[in-house]
């Protein structure tokens, strides 16, 4: 059977495993894809983009599409394969089958939440998902003769973020648990911190060969453990980037516009503050519980210091820090 060593955006993984590269250089609205050549032919994620979707397709049927979670990149082109068998994690509720309802989930406030499944819709031209012929869970082996996937529920970027270990070659699909230099995303209410580092840790101890993440290129073994300190510090980094403001006496709001952690880079501004809302308030809750900061009249700032009478200069902050 002819391979896909001429298509310019797929790399061989392992044995019948391929990496499908994402449009975009795999950034957001764009994921990589993971094609399977089992008993079935399988892809993972439906964030590669239609146009490579159906060039794969149309090389080497695919029968089956697996979701990782429902964020938009991952199920962006899902409708191109609607006839085919569609597995969805256990956990994903029925709010993937309307996007009205996926705002609500994603996106807090009315308004806010309208946006983003404006964006969803019209700005990506996602479909709302049917209902699944498969749905798994954690632990549970995904089934294609060669091509043998372990269900790896890993929470914390979503309630129902999954990734997938591949027993026979060692590969762990390790989604958007992803090394990017941005570090862990967390922005949905449901993002949770604490949840996102013990899955981290979890996926670290796992008997793998080699790691593929949704946004990069694949990590080798020898290269994993300081790929996960890297993301694992980046916890730590974000978390002082937001206590950094907290010695300026910031507010929330005064906070979301300093943009600590997107620096004002997202191209979408709307988005960028509906998220970066939510990843500060969860290192503000972080840093409340640990003690380090407290609130008064909505305005952060570390215990045991006094409110600042005049705002700290920038490098100022920066020395105080280390
Ligand atoms: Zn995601």
């Amino acid at each position: 059977m002819k391979g896909f060593d001429d298509f310019p955006y797929m790399s061989p993984v392992a044995e019948g495993i391929w990496l499908a590269k994402g449009s975009g250089k795999s950034r957001f609205p764009f994921c990589n894809g993971f094609l399977m050549l089992g008993d079935r032919t399988v892809l993972i994620d439906a964030g590669i983009g239609a146009d490579r979707i159906r060039e794969i397709d149309r090389r080497k049927r695919i029968d089956a599409l697996i979701i990782s979670h429902p964020h938009p990149d991952h199920i962006l082109s899902w409708h191109v394969l609607n006839d085919r068998q569609l597995f969805l994690p256990a956990q994903t509720p029925a709010s993937v089958g309307d996007l009205r309802l996926l705002g609500q989930r994603f996106v807090e406030g009315r308004q806010e939440a309208q946006y983003w499944t404006w964006v969803a819709s019209s700005r990506l031209g996602i479909h709302p998902l049917r209902r699944p012929d498969h749905q798994f869970d954690d632990g549970d082996i995904l089934d294609f003769g060669a091509i043998q996937l372990q269900a790896i529920r890993a929470p914390g970027h979503l309630e129902d973020h999954y990734c997938f270990l591949e027993k026979h070659s060692g590969t762990l699909f390790s989604i958007d648990i992803d090394f990017t230099g941005f570090g862990p995303w967390y922005g949905n209410p449901e993002g949770d911190i604490r949840r996102f580092r013990d899955s981290v840790m979890m996926l670290r101890n796992l008997p793998y060969r080699q790691i593929c993440s949704s946004h990069k290129l694949p990590i080798d073994r020898p290269d994993a453990d300081e790929a996960f300190d890297r993301y694992l510090n980046a916890f730590d980094r974000q978390k002082a980037a937001v206590f950094d403001l907290c010695r300026k006496g910031m507010d929330l709001t005064a906070m979301v516009r300093h943009s600590p952690l997107y620096r004002n880079r997202m191209p979408d501004g709307t988005l960028q503050q509906i998220f970066e809302t939510q990843m500060i308030r969860k290192n503000l809750a972080l840093l409340v519980r640990e003690g380090r900061i407290i609130e008064e009249k909505g305005k952060y700032r570390p215990v045991g210091c006094r409110p600042p009478h005049r705002p700290v200069s920038e490098g100022e902050s920066t020395r105080l820090l280390s």
